[in-house]
């Protein structure tokens, strides 16, 4: 199954890499073409790096995309170097992009007319989990595309789940990240609370992991990131910030009443704007360790 892999960021470039050692037919596009010609280079040249999104998607059955927005998909479509131009009919488009659902549709609209098929596919499990292979997909779109290109999805995920129609993956996607965003400001809150009421943070997250207040946040990033120092940048703040942005609007353009996700999403802007785009999510521990005056350790 011919594929091409666009986007080897932090989370994508492992996922090409599971591609490749998988033995796939594999071409990669990246907007820093060095990354492209280093990524082919570790493979001795068996992956084909492409100097433009057309020229990688040229003979694919497969393409996938990972970006940082669903709008970056989109801007790469058109034009003589675009993906529309090389796409050939009988292609699937798979964006691993955490997206925006009314731009998936767009985009799935749009390749429609070019005999192109689409499916939203956002990926969790962070970049260990696209090392191991151990993501999970969430994926919008129809079952029969689905099965034609999981050969390829088979070789990055533990997990598939088909979520409904397009832009399903995204809604999903975009709510999980909500919970990871409120999660983990709740937890550093409340641990820097313990922490001026005297209690040894780890002693309390022993209790908490126990209990019913534990998350991902409390079992393994602030034990792992937080307690250690070692705030690893893994997963941009600055991405996490534009997920929680797509469910608050999710949630407004539902009429559902959603003050939690709203505030969050707030605050994550606000930590984007003081931690900068390079941050990893998890320094917005910081930010609270700060305003409380207090050290998580
Ligand atoms: P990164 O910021 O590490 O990488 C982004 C990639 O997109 C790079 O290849 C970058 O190219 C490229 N890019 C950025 N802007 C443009 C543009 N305007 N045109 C073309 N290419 C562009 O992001 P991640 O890999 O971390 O994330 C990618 C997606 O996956 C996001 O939607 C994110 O939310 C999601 N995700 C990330 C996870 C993680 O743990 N990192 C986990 C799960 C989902 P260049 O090399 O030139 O900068």
């Amino acid at each position: 199954m011919k594929t091409a892999f666009l986007g080897l960021g932090a989370i994508g470039r492992p996922m090409a890499a599971r591609i490749a050692a998988a033995g796939l037919p594999l071409t990669v596009w990246n907007r820093t073409a060095d990354r492209a010609a280093a990524f082919s280079a570790e493979t001795g040249g068996r992956v084909r790096h492409a100097s433009t999104p057309a020229d990688a998607v040229r003979d694919a059955e497969v393409v996938i995309t990972c970006f940082p927005e669903s709008k970056h998909v989109q801007a790469l479509l058109d034009g003589p170097d675009g993906l529309i131009a090389g796409l050939i009919r009988g292609a699937t488009l798979v964006d691993c992009t955490s997206g925006d659902p009314a731009t998936s549709r767009a985009i799935a609209k749009t390749l429609e007319s070019h005999g192109v098929g689409f499916l939203d596919a956002p990926v969790s499990g962070g970049v260990s989990g696209a090392e191991k292979g151990t993501l999970t997909v969430m994926v919008g779109g129809d079952a029969t595309v689905l099965d034609g290109v999981r050969p390829v999805l088979d070789t990055f995920a533990k997990l598939i789940v088909l979520c409904g129609g397009i832009g399903a993956g995204d809604s999903v996607k975009a709510v999980n990240q909500a919970f990871l965003a409120i999660h983990l400001l709740a937890a550093a809150e409340g641990l820097a609370t313990l922490v001026k009421e005297g209690v040894n943070p780890k002693l309390a997250l022993d209790v908490i992991n126990a209990s019913s207040g534990r998350s991902n946040s409390s079992m393994n990033l602030i034990p792992e990131r937080v307690l250690t120092r070692a705030f690893p940048r893994t997963f941009r703040l600055a991405l996490l910030e534009k997920d929680i942005g797509i469910a608050a609007g999710l949630a407004r353009d539902n009429r559902v009443p959603a003050p939690v996700t709203l505030l969050t999403a707030d605050l994550f802007r606000v930590a984007r704007g003081e931690l900068g785009e390079l941050a990893d999510h998890v320094e917005i521990v910081k930010l609270v360790e700060q305003w409380a005056g207090v050290v998580i350790a």
